[in-house]
């Protein structure tokens, strides 16, 4: 139930103004939240309202909490609205850690971001990088947020014994996506874009930036079961891995491989069966050129990705057209 909440989650807070947290096996505070298994309630809560985040926890009393919820989007959203994307995410972070320490959570999942490293980080990027370099500037609110997630889990940790640990997963997409063309990112604005040429006969499809950034892309599936695999760990391992201060208390989780936004645009032109040309948009920005995280961490605990991109995009397409 909570693997089917999570892949639903993730996707749908990608989409949503507002956040929502699929969390354990009875809740989720998910206003637009559909394909509810049965024996879910859903309570919905606005996660930015410290006083009904509050109420929530005291009412539920959660035992493990997945935080998923955040304001997320793509390039243009991030460089767009960085008021909102510093504000609700520190909102509704703050919020939810703290009620659940107060409520004594058994644990809690953070889900972070790959743009929490500097841009001229190492690639692959270690967890390690963290904190060693200036951020990409296109999404430096939202990742400063996801930083002091990061930072808070490990501090309440250290102070009061919390098993509250974190996940960085690298750019997602997959079913239940946003397909929004300004607010989403880049999977599914191209999905979208191609099937809409391909429907119109259009000649040509633009795509933003230069093609040539980096990016590595992880199917929302495979995002829930790193998230249940982590959230699983015996005690034992949790505590080796990721509650050893000054060790990083978060793992990064991706497939290792990455590709240009050319070589990807290609893929789903194939996907869809779009046979008109490729524009790029040089006037849009390119974002961070090299975004590739290390999984080797996860890997050593024993979660690796399976899916792989091509099969994935199939697979988001083929819901694209079923929606
Ligand atoms: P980022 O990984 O935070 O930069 O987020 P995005 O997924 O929004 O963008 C990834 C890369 O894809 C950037 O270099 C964008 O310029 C590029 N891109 C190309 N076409 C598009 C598009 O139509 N939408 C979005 N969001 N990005 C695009």
């Amino acid at each position: 139930i909570i693997r089917n909440m999570l892949k639903n989650g993730f996707q749908n807070l990608v989409g949503s103004y507002h956040s929502r947290v699929p969390s354990g096996e009875l809740f989720t505070l998910s206003p637009g939240f559909t394909d509810v298994p049965s024996g879910v309630r859903l309570v919905h809560v606005d996660l930015t309202r410290q006083h009904e985040v509050e109420l929530f926890f005291e009412n539920e009393k959660p035992e493990y909490v997945f935080l998923a919820a955040a304001k997320v989007g793509g390039i243009y959203a991030n460089n767009t609205l960085p008021a909102q994307f510093i504000r609700d995410n520190l909102a509704i972070q703050t919020n939810v850690i703290h009620a659940a320490y107060e409520n004594k959570v058994e644990r809690l999942l953070f889900l972070g971001s790959s743009c929490i490293y500097p841009k001229d980080a190492p690639q692959p990027m270690e967890e390690e990088s963290l904190l060693t370099g200036l951020l990409e500037p296109t999404n430096e609110p939202y990742a400063l947020a996801k930083i002091a997630g990061i930072k808070m889990c490990e501090a309440y940790n250290r102070e009061y014994g919390t098993k509250f640990i974190a996940i960085m997963p690298t750019n997602l997409y997959g079913p239940h996506d946003n397909f929004d063309l300004e607010s989403s990112h880049v999977i599914p604005a191209l999905i979208r874009k191609f099937h809409e040429a391909k429907q119109s006969g259009a000649s040509e499809v633009v795509v933003w930036g230069t093609g040539s950034p980096r990016r590595e892309f992880l199917h929302v599936d495979e995002m829930a079961d790193a998230s249940i695999f982590v959230m699983s760990m015996e005690d034992s391992i949790l505590h080796e891995h990721l509650l050893s201060y000054p060790k990083p208390c978060f793992v990064n989780v991706g497939t290792g491989k990455d590709c240009t936004i050319k070589a990807l645009a290609e893929m789903v032109q194939d996907v869809v069966g779009y046979e008109g040309r490729i524009v790029f948009d040089r006037t849009k920005p390119d974002g961070t050129l090299l975004k590739l995280l290390d999984v080797s961490s996860l890997a050593k605990i024993g979660w690796q990705a399976r899916i792989s991109l091509k099969e994935g995009l199939h697979e988001t397409y083929k819901w694209f057209l079923k929606r």
